[in-house]
């Protein structure tokens, strides 16, 4: 079985609290902080606490896990008052995808007009 948790991740050391973060939400399976590094007005991170490294390592039985992190976006986005103007949820896989945290983590990017496609 794929290892579920990581001792040196570092999204899992934010999920345990053991490095700070500026947390927007938590819940039971999950948690949503600023991006370090933002790159647009509002960068929000959401990731499952547990350590899953990318969408490509999600089972068939975290597809709840999956829809709450959509579900979390969406509320967050309606905090931040950016559901009607609009925003980007991203998540980067493996090397081609931009992928730099091994860590399954959406983008949520808000609050300017974003370009597309991506480079
Ligand atoms: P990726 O390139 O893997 O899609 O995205 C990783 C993101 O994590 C980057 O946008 C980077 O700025 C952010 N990041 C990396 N380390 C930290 C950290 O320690 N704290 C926070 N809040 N964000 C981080
Ligand atoms: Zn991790």
């Amino acid at each position: 079985m794929a290892m579920r948790d990581s001792a040196s991740c570092i999204f899992c050391r934010i999920a345990r609290g053991e490095i700070p973060a500026d947390i927007v939400h938590e819940a039971e399976r999950l948690i949503a902080f600023r991006d370090v590094s933002p790159q647009a007005p509002e960068h929000i991170l959401l990731i499952p606490k547990e350590h899953v490294p990318s969408v490509d390592h999600l089972t068939d039985p975290d597809a709840v896990l999956a829809g709450e992190l959509l579900i979390a976006a969406r509320d967050i986005a309606r905090r931040l008052g950016v559901s009607d103007s609009g925003y980007r949820l991203v998540t980067n896989i493996g090397p081609d995808g931009g992928q730099s945290v091994g860590h399954l983590h959406l983008h949520l990017l808000a609050g300017r007009s974003l370009s597309w496609p991506p480079g």
